[in-house]
């Protein structure tokens, strides 16, 4: 089998170390393929994703890198960030640089009415998607979570891509307090993000960072979506998220073992002109 990360933040976005440590790190592995997904640059001003005219050194680095390191293949990707009427079109980066592959994630919510505020659900804080929830929806669990699967929703039907991002990643912050996953709203919305991804053929990532990182107890997406994912054929990879070389592969056994477990029993892997799946 090919073993496999093609979701990696290096210093060009909010990673934390140098791309070359990453590359080295995945030869120590023995990935046979390690893919760069640094966040899309959006419109609005911000401190995690990489800068428009920092795209192509960016790409240069990784051509770079390819050539000293002919033992792993190395894939050029991006983690598109998608907020309605504050992000660029997926096929803005398609048209006007070379990329091997697109990423597709909600981080920011846009709440209906909000101008330009969003509701930001990740990162290391459980106050700030408290104080969003609050301020936008004023503690409505309901409309905040549909809002967000909503502008997935959206995603998957207008923007062109090859993955989806921790497809479930609302309820990272959530932590059991203020609903439960298995209330019937709630699967009703996730069942729907899944009908979307099998018909738009996107690949989903079964993604440890929220086990590593210690801010959920679980993969995303939930054992009840990889059943289903299971169900229709979805393919899959495994993504650790990696922001730091040595989170490279972090959890990658048990990501298996979580597959296994939901009855998925391929990897999906990058070819030439786009996926084929092998068995693990
Ligand atoms: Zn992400
Ligand atoms: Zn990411």
């Amino acid at each position: 089998m090919i073993k496999a990360n093609y979701h990696t933040h290096t210093l060009y976005c909010d990673g934390k170390d140098e791309m070359k440590l990453f590359v080295e790190k995945g030869v120590e592995l023995g990935l046979d393929h390690l893919g760069f997904s640094a966040h899309s640059p959006i419109i609005q001003e911000n401190n995690f994703s990489i800068k428009m005219d920092q795209v192509q050194n960016y790409l240069d680095d990784i051509e770079k890198y390819q050539k000293e390191f002919p033992q792993i293949q190395l894939f050029k990707g991006l983690e598109c960030d998608f907020i309605p009427g504050l992000t660029y079109p997926f096929q803005y980066f398609l048209d006007n640089f070379s990329f091997d592959y697109l990423i597709g994630g909600v981080h920011l919510v846009k709440p209906p009415h909000s101008g330009d505020g969003v509701w930001f659900i990740d990162g290391s804080k459980q106050e700030t998607y408290d104080e969003g929830l609050l301020q936008f929806f004023n503690m409505d669990i309901k409309k905040g979570v549909t809002a967000f699967w909503e502008q997935t929703f959206e995603m998957i039907e207008t923007e062109p891509m090859d993955i989806i991002a921790h497809l479930d990643k609302i309820k990272m912050h959530n932590r059991d307090r203020y609903f439960k996953e298995n209330e019937k709203w709630y699967l009703e919305l996730v069942d729907h993000a899944v009908d979307l991804v099998y018909k738009h053929n996107i690949i989903v990532e079964i993604n440890s960072r929220g086990i590593y990182k210690k801010r959920y107890p679980g993969f995303y997406p939930s054992d009840y979506i990889l059943q289903k994912v299971a169900k229709k054929g979805i393919p899959v990879v495994i993504s650790s998220d990696a922001h730091k070389s040595e989170e490279l592969g972090f959890c990658y056994e048990e990501a298996k073992e979580q597959l296994k477990k939901a009855g998925i029993h391929e990897l999906a892997y990058k070819v030439e002109n786009g996926w084929a799946t092998t068995s693990f």
